[in-house]
């Protein structure tokens, strides 16, 4: 697939189709596509499925890891060779014994991992991200000819159709931003017509390209928002997620025993639980589809009976809890004004700093002199320190998690926020957060984080949900 971008230029402005009615796209994340069971699996229930289904598939699980490792660490010719040979043999190992063209899997599969060889050792990209997102960019192009021929061993009249044709991006390499108006015209132009033939478009996740046909990625995870990328200009009925957990949970069950799967839950309950850590679906995929009013449905691809979780355009009324999610490795500053600086000015200034040093503040809550902020531990803060230290005092605390509690309504109800707070107990809090009706956010120590995800879940899911 890979190396046959359409110019965009040379497609028409309109094309000739009109979407088709029951459109679908299906989105297969890595440990769906783990195996040659859950392989079949997946073909297996597109086969039996109606209506016009779209797929999107991730690289299969581990793979984007191992290519990425590949790029950073430049090993020596045998290590790579064997690397190579054991995802190439994951990928034919996984393949249905019924695959209708076995030996040309093995063509391409050599294809694509030839290619690999080639980025690795090329010397004339022009950073380190362009080089690495043309290697890791095969992981998806391997599946994409592996899930291809599972379904046309299913009977699917399936397509690999290459992403780099439709997802076009900006140059920022490693974490892409398509270009919405091209990509809507793109996806039209070249998926309507198979999919108005009944033929089913198999397009790998995660990857874009530039203008002049550079292969970029969408940042990990990416593959997610692909589907909703592909989704919208197909005015999809819905995306199906498909995943290994069956749904949004009401927190994580590893660490919350009475967690339970949402069935139904509101678009910007959506965003702000991805945001604050319950990492089934990408930000970007969830933020898409709220602004081109696109259902979301996340489902376990090895628990099909289960209905899974539906973000739905259509907010119900009334006020509740619906989640509790957990982001650990927080960083808190606190910024207050040197008692002979200007008071007024003083935010403008502080955000000027970090604005000019492109750090990404979460949450934030200010009094006239001072404002306390968090972001994540990975950013690099000396330089913002220094700046900050020129007009005001500043401490930072480290090993704090960020707890959220989303739901809808929580400002219009009575009472809902002094239920979230006598929850949160005598445990201390460093700062709380609260900007929308949507969630409620408290940053507490990493330590005392389990725990008081256990307590609000209890006193504001499971105790509420009895009654
Ligand atoms: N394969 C990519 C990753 O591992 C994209 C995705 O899985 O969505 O991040
Ligand atoms: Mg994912």
């Amino acid at each position: 697939m890979s190396g046959s971008s359409v110019r965009s230029d040379a497609l028409p402005d309109t094309v000739p189709h009109d979407a088709p009615p029951g459109l679908v796209v299906h989105k297969f994340g890595g440990t769906s596509l783990e195996n040659a069971e859950r392989i079949k699996n997946v073909s297996g229930l597109i086969a039996l499925g109606s209506g016009h289904p779209v797929v999107v598939v991730s690289a299969m699980a581990g793979v984007t890891a191992q290519l990425a490792g590949l790029a950073r660490n430049d090993p020596g010719e045998e290590e790579v060779e064997e690397a190579l040979s054991e995802i190439g043999e994951r990928h034919l190992t996984a393949a249905p014994l019924d695959a209708v063209d076995g030996a040309s899997l093995a063509t391409r599969v050599d294809e694509i991992l030839a290619g690999v060889r080639v980025s690795l050792a090329r010397t004339d990209f022009e950073n380190p991200m362009a080089r690495e997102d043309a290697i890791i960019a095969a992981g998806e192009d391997l599946s994409a000819e592996l899930v291809t021929r599972a379904l046309l061993a299913d009977g699917v009249d399936a397509t690999p159709l290459d992403a780099r044709r439709l997802i076009r991006t900006d140059e920022r390499f490693g974490s892409a931003v398509p270009d919405l108006e091209e990509t809507d015209r793109l996806v039209r132009a070249e998926a309507l017509p198979m999919i108005v033939e009944g033929r089913v478009p198999v397009i790998q996740g995660f990857i874009g390209s530039t203008t002049d046909e550079r292969t970029t990625t969408l940042g990990r995870g990416g593959s997610d928002f692909t589907a909703t990328l592909v989704a919208a200009p197909l005015s999809a009925d819905e995306v199906v997620i498909w995943t290994d957990v069956s749904g949004i949970h009401t927190a994580d069950p590893r660490e919350v025993e009475g967690a339970r799967a949402i069935r139904e839950m509101g678009f910007e309950e959506a965003v702000e639980l991805a945001y604050f850590g319950a990492g089934v679906v990408h930000v970007s995929a969830a933020k898409h589809a709220v602004s081109t009013n696109l259902p979301l449905r996340i489902r376990n691809s090895g628990a099909q009976e289960e209905v899974g979780t539906l973000v739905n355009p259509n907010q119900r009324g009334g006020a509740e809890f619906a989640a509790v999610a957990f982001k650990p490795a927080v960083v808190l500053v606190r910024v207050r004004a040197f008692p002979s600086a200007m008071a007024h000015g003083f935010l403008a200034r502080v955000f000027a700093v970090l604005g000019a040093h492109q750090v990404p503040v979460d949450l934030v809550a200010t009094s006239h002199s001072s404002t306390a902020f968090t972001i994540d531990r990975e950013e690099d803060l000396t330089a913002v320190r220094d700046e900050l230290s020129r007009f005001s005092e500043v401490e930072i605390i480290p090993d704090l998690a960020t707890i959220t509690v989303v739901g809808h309504g929580l400002l219009n109800e009575p009472g809902m926020e002094a239920l979230a707070f006598w929850a949160v107990g005598k445990t201390p809090v460093h700062l709380i957060s609260q900007a929308s009706d949507v969630s409620l956010s408290f940053v507490v120590s990493e330590e005392d984080a389990p725990e008081t995800v256990r307590r609000l879940h209890f006193s504001l899911i499971e105790l509420r949900s009895d009654t």
